[in-house]
């Protein structure tokens, strides 16, 4: 999917639409996050440490392979204003396979 460079666009800091800049940004995962199940979070719980048997702590992973269900990925768009510079990011990606950030003028 091609994306111009520019757009116009509201800006919650000015308050009014102005211009923007669109960049890519990665999608960006939580690093060191401690989820519910998570291994680190159960690890600091005391479970699945130590000898023997720990049941479900004591398996194998799920593979990779296994939850890869989808080819298109969702596009994470920033929209960095140039009157005041404030970046603001997109609230519901598109799911494409493929994302071109273009020049002005070119079509969608
Ligand atoms: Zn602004």
């Amino acid at each position: 999917m091609k994306i111009p460079k520019t757009s116009n666009r509201f800006c919650p800091k000015c308050g009014k639409h102005t211009a923007v800049k669109i960049s890519l940004v990665s999608s960006g995962h939580v690093r060191g996050s401690l989820k519910r199940g998570g291994k680190a979070r159960m690890k600091m719980r005391g479970l699945g440490v130590g000898k023997g048997n720990h049941g479900k702590y004591s398996r194998k992973p799920v593979g990779q392979w296994k939850k890869k269900v989808k080819t298109t990925k969702k596009t994470n768009l920033m929209y960095t204003c140039k009157v005041c510079g404030k970046s603001t990011i997109q609230k519901q990606g598109m799911r494409v396979g493929k994302v071109v950030i273009e020049e002005k003028g070119a079509s969608k």
